[in-house]
């Protein structure tokens, strides 16, 4: 047998998440080896064509707002040529009066100036984005086809190794390097950092190596409907919007593909704790009233709404519902991206630019500059669920050796 290979990184994972990581290493120059499962990548959650992105706007979570607007603006950054810009409108919820002044105020005190999201009441909304709610217009919203993104991520490229249709089935530290193993006890291969970007199977992989991870899947189904023109019309035609709509569920603007007929595409049902991958008639039954709640027509008729396809995933969620991602400090050498959950246009591009740094121990500036700080590092690290792990030593592990970071901000 031939002497497995050894890589100074390896990126278990082809997803979304570990094509971003790859991709952000070798424009640093480096060496990676990409081992996944598949015979290509994006085939399991990133094979979703639909997945759309815009900084969070609600109330509370103060931490999460800051980290979805940092993200989206990488995100936005890093997918230029594949971004779909088509603008995304959040209406106000149903059970909350709207407020234009108190709103705007909002938007402002999290950093999204009139460029990103804009206040509107339902004449407003009416007249800039075609939907006739109260709500928020995020005019920078977009969508992404994940496979598509994934794979250009991946490139022919020299500097870059890859192994498919190659499960890792456990890891083994030896020194200061890691064995990679297949379900046969044969070594795969062999390196000197780890990244686990395998989404819920990271949960089986580092129990290997003794790290308990609080990972749930979530299934999710989306639908694909058509809508035809019959003889009398169709009310609904009328109100398919042209931008994205984020609230209860989500949008696309609704495309049309003939003279009578047209594709929306909606989602997602929300499984917690499944991860069957087979179509559900009451999941597609599930996003027609959604369908209608976000257009706020219920007197709309769900029968034509006429299902032509759908898209069923597993997210990945943690316990506190944000991603994983970082340095493993118990066990030096390995580094987490995985809990992506509903976000992973937004977690991937922050777990590239993260992961790179604490890995090539660099060039955090770009993150700083981003008002990345050190409780924001603290609120993505591992290290959050194991016992013994003050918040001060969680702010030391920014670069797993150099504090860089700006001090916690007040700001809550
Ligand atoms: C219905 C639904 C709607 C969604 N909508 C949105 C949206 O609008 N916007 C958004 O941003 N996100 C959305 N998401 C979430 C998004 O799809 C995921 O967060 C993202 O795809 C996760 O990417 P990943 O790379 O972490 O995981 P995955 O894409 O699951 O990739 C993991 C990879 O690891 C490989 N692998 C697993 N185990 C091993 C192993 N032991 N050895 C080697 N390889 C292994 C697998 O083959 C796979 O390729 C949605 C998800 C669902 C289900």
């Amino acid at each position: 047998m031939t002497e497995p290979q050894h890589h100074d990184i390896v990126v278990i994972g082809a997803g979304i998440c570990g094509a971003a990581i790859t991709n952000e290493l070798l424009e640093r120059g480096k060496d990676v080896c990409i081992i996944d499962a598949a015979s290509s990548p994006a085939t399991a959650c990133s094979s979703h064509a639909y997945a759309i992105a815009h900084p969070h706007i609600g109330k509370g979570a103060p931490r999460l707002l800051r980290l979805t607007r940092i993200a989206f603006l990488l995100a936005e950054a890093r997918w230029q040529d594949v971004w779909q810009q088509h603008g995304i409108f959040q209406p106000t919820k149903k059970d909350k009066a709207f407020d234009h002044a108190e709103v705007t105020n909002h938007l402002r005190s999290l950093g999204l100036d009139q460029d990103m999201a804009i206040a509107m009441d339902a004449q407003e909304a009416v007249k800039v984005c075609g939907i006739k709610q109260s709500g928020v217009w995020l005019p920078r919203g977009a969508g992404l086809n994940l496979p598509e993104a994934s794979k250009r991520l991946l490139q022919d490229h020299e500097r870059l190794t890859c192994l498919w249709s190659t499960r890792v089935e456990r890891l083994e530290t030896h020194g200061n390097r890691w064995h990679l193993l297949n379900a046969s006890g044969q070594m795969i291969a062999t390196a000197n950092k780890v990244v686990v970007a395998c989404a819920m199977e990271a949960k089986a992989l580092m129990g290997t190596i003794g790290i308990r991870l609080p990972l749930r899947p979530v299934r999710g189904q989306l639908s694909i409907f058509k809508i035809k023109e019959d003889s009398e019309g169709s009310p609904w035609i009328e109100k398919l919007p042209k931008v994205g709509i984020s609230g209860d569920g989500y949008c696309l603007p609704a495309e049309r593909l003939d003279d009578v007929s047209y594709q929306w595409i909606v989602g997602s049902s929300f499984d917690e704790g499944e991860d069957d991958l087979a179509p559900r008639e009451a999941s597609d039954d599930f996003n027609r009233d959604q369908a209608r709640s976000l257009l706020n027509y219920p007197e709309g008729n769900l029968r034509s709404l006429t299902k032509a396809g759908e898209f069923v995933g597993v997210r990945c969620v943690a316990g506190d519902r944000l991603p994983i991602i970082g340095a493993l400090t118990q066990r030096p050498g390995i580094f987490l991206a995985t809990a992506l959950g509903s976000r992973g246009i937004l977690w991937s591009a922050l777990a590239a630019k993260l992961i790179a740094a604490q890995l090539l121990e660099d060039d955090f500036a770009l993150l700083a500059r981003f008002g990345f700080a050190a409780d924001l590092v603290a609120a993505l690290a591992p290290a959050r669920f194991f016992a013994g792990a003050a918040p001060s030593a969680l702010g030391a592990l920014a670069s797993n050796s150099k504090p860089i970071f700006p001090a916690e901000s007040k700001a809550k």
